[in-house]
């Protein structure tokens, strides 16, 4: 009898502390807060891109873009490999030691291959990069001398930016939200968990309204069905401009132009994006 009230006694505190260690996390998910800041002065410039739009820049597969906020340089991805970012930033007028913070979406070599000859020039800044990352990946950035976040919920990265946090399953990735006076700017890397998930998520955070969403769709492979209710999705979701590029895909980023019309940006390379 004994043995069987220690027994439920120690079943009775497992359960207490799990219910503790739930309740807290839901409550730390939380807390992240939400500022007022919004920038009335935001310039996104695409970097690096499968898709061209100024010939003076060089296309190579995957996606870079550099987001201008006031005097804060944010770039976001970093292509596929050094010397095309390198010389795509340079044309566009771009000083890479003025870059102070990069924002890695996903492990996918398009969008990290280019990092290590940023860091090479400057060290000088903080990469944000989903903590479902390798280890050896960090050390790496370590080792030039650059400090890593880990980025597992949604967090503030500067006044009025934001990280979804890492979504999806097989393959993490994070997104950029920008608050903007003219509403939300949602940049994606690959979107490989979901281009409608990333912008309900942003949506959810910020409680504000969609703007623009611009980067890689994924939908290379989606059917014209697909492609048409991931549009209506965007309608329903209030998403005022697209920009879709890299692996977007040929078929798609056409059916966008033709809804979005005259609130279709044509992306690529070289374009540069004035908020
Ligand atoms: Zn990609
Ligand atoms: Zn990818």
């Amino acid at each position: 009898m004994k043995r069987i009230i220690i027994l439920s006694g120690v079943i009775l505190l497992i359960l207490l502390i799990n219910f503790y260690q739930y309740t807290s996390k839901n409550i730390r998910e939380e807390i992240l807060m939400i500022d007022n800041v919004t920038s009335s002065n935001t310039t996104i410039t695409i970097v690096y891109d499968n898709y061209e739009y100024d010939k003076r820049l060089s296309i190579g597969f995957g996606f870079s873009c550099l987001v201008k906020i006031e005097d804060k340089n944010i770039l976001f991805d970093t292509g596929g490999d050094s010397p095309i970012l390198l010389n795509n930033l340079e044309k566009s007028g771009v000083d890479l030691k003025e870059i102070d913070i990069i924002v890695l979406s996903h492990i996918h070599g398009d969008h990290t291959g280019g990092l290590t000859g940023v860091l090479e020039v400057n060290p000088d800044v903080t990469v944000y990069i989903p903590k479902s990352f390798p280890n050896n990946f960090k050390e790496e950035i370590k080792s030039y001398g650059a400090s890593s976040v880990d980025v597992s919920n949604s967090i503030k990265i500067w006044d009025g930016v934001y990280s979804t946090g890492e979504l999806g399953t097989w393959i993490r990735e994070q997104s950029l939200i920008i608050k903007t006076d003219k509403g939300l700017v949602v940049i994606t890397g690959c979107a490989h968990p979901g281009v409608v998930n990333i912008v309900k998520k942003a949506k959810e955070i910020t409680k504000d309204d969609v703007y623009l969403v611009t980067g890689g769709f994924h939908l290379g492979e989606a059917s014209d069905s697909e492609i048409n209710s991931i549009i209506e999705s965007f309608r329903n979701l209030g998403v005022k401009k697209t920009a879709p590029c890299h692996c977007t895909g040929d078929r798609a980023i056409r059916v966008f132009e033709e809804e979005y019309k005259e609130n279709f940006i044509k992306a690529g390379v070289g374009r540069v994006i004035k908020i």
